[in-house]
């Protein structure tokens, strides 16, 4: 080893001090005096944060200036090190600073003879871990005390965890499910979800749509599904988030309200009918009386006959296609002819009210998957609330046009119109602005026409009309 001159040391060990008071930390010596263990030399900035000088500190013991309790819990850590454990680390926290300090005994001749401490200051660190811990307890908590069922799968789709929720809509408990596939997923829609997933394994994005779900009990429920991706810092996916609402209620009043529609559209209709058919009955009764008093049936009389029974065939069977309680199914129908018996339909009750139609349907109809029964049901709420707009009379036209890739239907009217204010309120169910109104026909309009993938706009102006558009997508 080289010989250093003496002042020179000297002067290296003041820059030493020198340097250790400067740092951020802070050093600190002690050694066992009489059962005691004494502080020696303590120095750094992170003593100033603490509150402490070297006055307080130096030739005294742990309990000569912090609570005996504390005292006696950082002596363990001395203790150790006293007796020549390496490398001890202990958290401290004094007036709202953290620090980390680690001991080292340092020997003479193999016997400890002090301690060196080298304390960092981790109060950064520490606020970002209670951050942390908080986030996470706040998003457990919101998890945990969501009314939606919340489940978190792997990539594979092996559950991790699902939360109370979960358990309580489905019946699986989440014991019974991690790390297992999710069962709850029925087969015919297997397929359809791996198509749906993958986007949101690519991490593009979280999707939500309405789907239906098995429970454990084997009953099919209606949910509103959002799956959104986890991904790690790397960004890439890790997990899958699904948050289902258990909508089955709501389906079902959704199905009450179309029914209830259905029964108003019916019973309305039939006072407008019963006049209908109630003409040709008398015209019928007339002939029949005629035959009676002896006079011969000639045989334009048997043809006027007919034609009013047809008529009164006719009408009767259209109220009971609509009455009739159904499950939508969807076929390939030629809107064209739907509109047409929909506007016979509701002819009489136009006439009653001084309303004529002037209708303008093309022939070269496509044929549109879709639901006759609906479709119609669409077409009489909306010709009826014309009807009902023009108290005075006057026209509604109706025209069907084909356009590249949709069918427009138009219905204008020369009503009432409809005010501003209100206009963002059709659709709501119960909404009417009438006294013997149900609210629920635009509704039923809307909900219809959203589920053959079609729009709807209404356009307005108050005391010249309203034109409503019913657009249908055709196959392309
Ligand atoms: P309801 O006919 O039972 O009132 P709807 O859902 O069919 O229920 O219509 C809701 C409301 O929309 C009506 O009360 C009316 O104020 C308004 N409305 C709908 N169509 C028209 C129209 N063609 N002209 C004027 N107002 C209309
Ligand atoms: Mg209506």
């Amino acid at each position: 080893m080289e010989n250093f001159p003496e002042d020179s040391l000297q002067f290296s060990c003041e820059e030493i001090g020198e340097t250790l008071m400067k740092q951020q930390g802070m050093t600190f010596k002690f050694k066992k005096v009489n059962g005691r263990y004494i502080h020696t030399f303590i120095a750094g900035k992170l003593l100033t944060k603490i509150g402490l000088t070297p006055r307080i500190v130096i030739g005294r013991e742990l309990r000569d200036f912090i609570s005996a309790e504390l005292a006696i819990y950082k002596e363990t850590f001395y203790r150790d090190a006293w007796e020549g454990n390496e490398d001890i680390i202990y958290e401290g926290e004094l007036n709202g600073v953290y620090y980390m300090a680690s001991l080292q005994p340092i020997r003479q001749f193999g016997k400890v003879i002090e301690v060196i401490a080298s304390c960092v200051d981790i109060t950064e660190r520490k606020r970002s871990e209670e951050e942390l811990r908080a986030t996470k307890e706040l998003l457990e908590s919101v998890i945990k005390n969501s009314v939606d069922s919340v489940c978190i799968t792997d990539i594979e789709g092996k559950v991790i965890r699902v939360n109370d929720a979960f358990e309580k809509i489905y019946g699986w408990s989440e014991k019974e499910l991690v790390g297992k596939k999710l069962p709850n997923i029925p087969e015919n829609l297997y397929d359809s979800l791996v198509e749906i997933c993958k986007p949101v394994l690519t991490g593009t994005k979280a999707i939500s749509f309405e789907t239906m779900r098995k429970r454990k009990d084997g009953e099919l429920i209606h949910v509103f599904l959002t799956l959104s991706p986890i991904k790690d810092a790397r960004n890439a996916v890790v997990a899958l988030t699904g948050i289902a609402r258990d909508i089955t209620e709501r389906k079902k009043s959704e199905e009450f309200f179309r029914k209830a529609d259905k029964l108003n559209v019916v019973g309305q209709l039939a006072a407008g009918l019963a006049h209908e058919i109630r003409n040709p009955l008398a015209s019928l009764r007339g002939f029949l009386q005629l035959f009676l008093s002896g006079h011969e049936g000639k045989s334009e009389y048997f043809d006027i006959m007919i034609s009013e029974i047809d008529r009164i065939n006719s009408i009767v069977s259209e109220l009971l296609i609509i009455s009739k309680p159904h499950a939508t199914s969807f076929q390939e129908n030629n809107i064209g002819i739907i509109l047409r018996s929909v506007v016979t339909l509701l002819e009489a009750q136009a006439t009653l009210n001084n309303i004529q139609f002037h209708v303008e349907i093309k022939d070269n109809f496509p044929l549109v998957e879709s639901s006759e029964i609906e479709i119609k049901q669409v077409f009489v709420n909306i010709l009826k609330n014309a009807i009902e707009a023009m108290p005075n009379g006057g026209i509604i036209r109706i025209k069907a046009i084909v356009q590249t890739d949709n069918l427009l239907i138009r219905f204008i009217d020369e009503g009432s119109g409809i005010n501003e204010s209100i206009i963002t309120r059709l659709g709501e169910p119960f909404f009417t602005t009438k006294d013997n109104g149900t609210g629920l026909g635009l509704m039923m309009c809307y909900k219809i026409i959203n589920e053959h993938k079609g729009r709807m706009h209404i356009n307005s102006v108050i005391n010249k009309g309203t034109t409503i558009d019913v657009i249908l997508p055709t196959p392309g």
